[in-house]
């Protein structure tokens, strides 16, 4: 079997591949994916290979994959690197935890709950919350979801779903709520989709309507889902004007932050998720405004007796003992669960709470430094608002779909796209913190020059688009 000094050096000289071929190529060269297989050797044999082979399948498969961490990509709700966390991740894989029990995760479990605890501190819950790591956002509304049933029908757990339960998030909501719907067995049927105001945000009195019509009809409001930075223009819910909808008909409320719930960090910012101390669960994707490493999200609950409700599996469970405190598979949907504290807890020791402040204040920043550039610029017409890390924009009035895609083709930047109410328009998400202004201004140019470069195709393109 391989010595581990090897693999971690081939490890080193890969890193090295990477890095150099990021600053050459910040754009991946793109492969048609009609073409993969037979491009780059993906396949699995019967025999292995020797080691230089291997490594050169390595460097080629690194090579190609799309470059998510340069300051060409502005694709995603993710993008940069922060060292510290990375550094993070790899002793997280090389420690190899189950963050189940303290048996197995020893001070890997503090180092969650620290994290956790002063989160809820930030939030402004009290000293009977906590929360956990779920895989990801999609994960974390889910997980609220199944509390907010149980708190509402706790028969539920046994029986399976008996009452005609209710919930409500705004249309312009992440899709994880459609499908935990379902999968919650409360049913897609029975969620109440509520209108959004001019800036994409949840306008509260289209919910209390609604509320009280469900009611009227005999169903039972269950949960509200409040988003902060919806995914496509980055808006926030009125938290504040939520809760007292929330509080009225004791109805439980969620606040999505797995885009922009990390905003508790600063104190410029903070006063867009006014209220969130309100609320029963928040949730945040540390991977996304944090740019730790896929995946790593936080969920927080109020009153943790309502995630120990929901997944401990012991019927007769003694609540607030200290060994649950410490065996954190009681309060988890998965059995072996991957550490993914350690990352976010490396670049918080590192850089502290006010390293990540500025991680947040300076993505603001850049979106502004954007936002300004699109507003001041003739030939741009631009879709979102103040307060938003997403910068969504049309240029000379190309389709913007044809736009993202031509750039991307091209090798030139990595961009996408979004719809908001009748417009469609390019979405550049200003996440990685690594970026400075002259990056984004950056963006704008090679943009414009393409464009210009590329008149003729663009206008073929869409001729030919406009024929099928
Ligand atoms: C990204 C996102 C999610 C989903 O998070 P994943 O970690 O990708 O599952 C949920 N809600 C919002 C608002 C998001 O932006």
């Amino acid at each position: 079997m391989s010595n581990i000094y090897n693999d971690i050096n081939l490890f080193n000289e890969l890193v090295e591949v990477l890095i150099n071929e990021e600053v050459k190529n910040p754009v991946a060269e793109r492969i048609d994916s009609d073409k993969l297989y037979e491009t780059i050797d993906l396949s699995l044999n019967q025999s292995g290979m020797i080691d230089d082979e291997f490594k050169s399948v390595l460097k080629n498969v690194i090579i190609s994959t799309p470059k998510t961490a340069t300051n060409l990509f502005f694709n995603q709700l993710f993008g940069g690197r922060q060292g510290k966390a990375i550094l993070g991740d790899l002793l997280a894989v090389l420690l190899n935890n189950s963050m189940y029990t303290y048996k197995v995760a020893g001070p890997q479990v503090g180092i969650e709950q620290e994290i956790i605890r002063q989160s809820c501190n930030l939030v402004g819950y009290g000293s009977n919350s906590n929360g956990t790591f779920p895989t990801g956002g999609s994960m974390s509304n889910y997980v609220a979801l199944i509390m907010a049933r149980d708190a509402k029908d706790s028969n539920c757990r046994h029986n399976g779903m008996s009452k005609p339960l209710i919930i409500y998030t705004s249309k312009e909501s992440h899709y994880s709520n459609a499908k935990n719907a379902s999968f919650a067995g409360i049913g897609r049927n029975n969620i109440r989709y509520i209108k959004a105001d001019l800036e994409g945000r949840m306008v509260s009195a289209e919910l209390e309507a609604q509320i009280k019509e469900d009611i009227k009809n005999g169903g039972i409001p269950t949960f509200v889902n409040a988003t902060a930075g919806t995914t496509v223009l980055g808006a926030f819910d009125p938290i504040d004007e939520i809760a007292v909808i929330t509080e009225k008909y004791n109805i439980w409320l969620h606040v999505d932050g797995a885009y922009c719930g990390s905003v508790i960090f600063s104190d410029k910012y903070k006063h867009l998720i006014k209220g969130v101390e309100r609320s029963d669960s928040f949730s945040y994707n540390a991977h996304k405004m944090l740019g730790t490493p896929l995946t790593c999200s936080i969920i927080l609950v109020n009153d943790k007796k309502q995630m120990h409700e929901s997944f401990s599996n012991e019927a007769d469970y003694l609540y607030q003992t200290d060994g649950d405190d410490f065996n954190l598979g009681k309060t988890s949907f998965q059995c072996g669960r991957r550490n993914d504290a350690l990352k976010f807890w490396t670049l918080w020791k590192s850089v502290g709470a006010e390293g990540l402040e500025k991680i947040i204040d300076q993505q603001f920043e850049l979106a502004t430094v954007a936002r300004d550039y699109v507003s001041t610029h003739k030939d741009y017409t631009l879709y979102s608002f103040d307060d938003s890390i997403s910068i969504c924009f049309n240029y000379k009035n190309i389709d913007p779909m044809l736009l993202c895609t031509t750039l991307y083709e091209h090798q030139i930047t990595v961009v996408g796209f979004g719809s908001f109410n009748e417009d469609t328009f390019v979405r550049l998400v200003t996440i990685n913190a690594n970026n400075s202004k002259q990056d984004i201004l950056n963006f704008f140019k090679v943009l414009e020059e393409f464009v210009e470069n590329h008149s003729t195709l663009l206008n073929e393109k869409l001729v030919l688009g406009a024929e099928v």
